[in-house]
């Protein structure tokens, strides 16, 4: 049986149950350093689809997340939770971008890959929370994609020439839809699909190395600028280097983008203000919930202009 190839793309977001004053740049785009950064969490779950069906199927699960070096926080993650590569896109080229500047970007890592059976994503990330990403990523690939994923049913990897399929739930307004796709496909993932499974001890020890004492500060200066390919080193017991896994870098060279649609300068789109709305008790009322509740709260809502 041949080999499932299934990419995950994965985001670091901050942490937006955290926002504060200085969380936007003047040019509109986040200001990263300001808030810690986190696994958005959907991509966790998105990971975890790509866990199960590698514990069920012969598969290759490789994980990609376009950000600035620090971003390499969330490959590490991936790779203690059990990914097999994890590709890191950085370059000062993709700085700004917003939906359509980062899913060309993506697209064209997952092509530099040669395709694959499965694209796996987080159905939304919590800063940006557009949920366009995924969705554009598979039309720039032209693969077929299923959104809102609670519940993957049926995998069939491809065999003897024949296409795979898969058939998935997606959660929608007041119910559940089943659609099958033939692969390669997209799938965007929600939280409900899974309970991610937390880093292993066996494979933290493999990529963090065996001897915490000896083992070198871990920093993002190991990612040499000069090649296109950094090493996760460590030192063993014995005090000799140990390289487990490889966190490739690709830049837009690498990727052969075209410059102008990368980043800002590709980016149409402009953020003008963020804030955090937190109501207070004052301003939200209950309305009892039956029908003359419901109307009343409608006939409000036209009189201050918000429906009709
Ligand atoms: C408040 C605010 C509002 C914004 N509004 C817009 C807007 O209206 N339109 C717009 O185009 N941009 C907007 N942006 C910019 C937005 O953050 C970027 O476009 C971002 O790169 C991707 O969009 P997203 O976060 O909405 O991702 P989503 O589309 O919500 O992400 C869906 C999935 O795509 C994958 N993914 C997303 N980004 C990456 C990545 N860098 N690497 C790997 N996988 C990834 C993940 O699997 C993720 O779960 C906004 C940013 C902020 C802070």
């Amino acid at each position: 049986m041949s080999q499932l190839r299934i990419v995950v793309l994965v985001k670091q977001v901050p942490d937006t149950a955290n926002v504060t004053g200085d969380a936007m740049k003047e040019d509109g785009t986040v200001n990263r350093a300001a808030l810690p950064a986190v696994f958005n969490p959907e991509d966790l779950n998105a990971l975890e689809e790509a866990l199960k069906i590698k514990d069920r199927h012969t598969a290759r699960v490789t994980v990609v997340t376009m950000g600035p070096p620090a971003a390499v926080q969330v490959l590490r993650e991936s790779l203690y939770r059990g990914a097999d590569e994890v590709i890191l896109l950085t370059d000062k080229a993709f700085a700004g971008a917003d939906t359509l500047a980062t899913s060309y970007a993506l697209s064209l890592a997952v092509r530099k890959l040669g395709g694959c059976d499965l694209v796996l994503c987080g159905r939304q990330a919590i800063d940006g929370d557009t949920a366009q990403v995924g969705p554009q990523t598979a039309e720039k690939l032209g693969y077929p994609q299923i959104t809102c994923v609670s519940r993957i049913d049926e995998l069939m990897a491809p065999a003897d020439g024949a296409a795979g399929a898969i058939t998935a739930t997606r959660s929608i307004e007041g119910g559940f839809e089943t659609l099958a796709s033939s692969l390669p496909c997209l799938l965007t993932v929600t939280g409900e699909a899974n309970d991610p499974r937390p880093p292993s001890v066996k494979l933290v020890m493999t990529y963090k190395g065996i001897d915490a004492e000896a083992m070198p500060e871990y920093d993002d200066t190991y990612l040499d600028p000069e090649s296109d390919e950094a090493e996760v080193c460590m030192l063993g017991r014995n005090g000799k280097p140990v390289c487990r896994a490889k966190i490739v870098q690709w830049d837009h060279l690498a990727l052969a983008a075209d410059r102008e649609a990368l980043g800002l300068r590709g980016s149409p789109t402009r953020v003008k203000e963020i804030e955090s709305v937190v109501l207070a008790q004052s301003e939200a009322r209950m309305l009892e919930p039956d029908e003359a509740g419901v109307a009343q709260l409608v006939h409000e809502l036209i009189e201050e202009h918000i429906l009709g």
